[in-house]
């Protein structure tokens, strides 16, 4: 089984901008990409979980993030960095996209696209870590073995959810963390 680390993107990977969907405006974050490769080279895979709603308020298409994945992806993988998958959710209870309006069980704090991910990459979660900006972006986290770190956070956080600074602190910590018992 592997051991991956859960990507928020939005605040994570990039700086957030709100319902961003433009190459243009995406910019990585400081250390964001260092981060992912010090993570991979410990043999994590990196699996981005990102709420796309912006898709179901009609402000772009799932095309459009198609697009802004590839780009980013390609960018990441000339930078020595593989995304072992990037799981979205495109909708939104009360949006304005008739197609796209649902109570799904993927968007966040549900665990629809982590446990799909789980499933279709063989994780285990035990071994696996969460990285978000929000609360939400950890809720595979405890009980299910799977610690998170809460970039911005601060104490006190749900058992099993540290704070970090950002991406790369967070990954450093892990690395740090590796064969302690959490
Ligand atoms: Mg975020
Ligand atoms: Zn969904």
């Amino acid at each position: 089984m592997n051991r991956a680390v859960f990507l928020d993107r939005d605040g994570t990977l990039n700086v957030d901008r709100d319902y961003l969907y433009r190459i243009e405006d995406f910019e990585f974050l400081p250390g964001a990409v260092e981060g992912l490769r010090l993570l991979q080279e410990a043999g994590f895979l990196l699996v981005v979980i990102t709420n796309q709603s912006g898709i179901a308020r009609g402000y772009y298409t799932e095309d459009d993030f198609t697009k802004l994945t590839s780009w980013m992806t390609g960018e990441l993988r000339r930078q020595g960095v593989k995304l072992a998958g990037v799981y979205y959710c495109p909708h939104l209870p009360d949006g304005a996209v008739p197609e796209y309006r649902m109570d799904c069980p993927c968007r966040k704090p549900k665990t629809g696209l982590f446990d799909r991910a789980v499933r279709e990459l063989d994780i285990s979660l035990t071994h696996s870590f969460a990285v978000g900006d929000r609360l939400r972006d950890c809720a595979v986290c405890t009980p299910s073995g799977c610690r998170g770190f809460l970039i911005g956070g601060s104490a006190p956080l749900p058992e099993g959810i540290q704070p970090a600074t950002s991406l790369l602190d967070a990954a450093r910590k892990i690395l740090r963390g590796q064969g302690a018992t959490p």
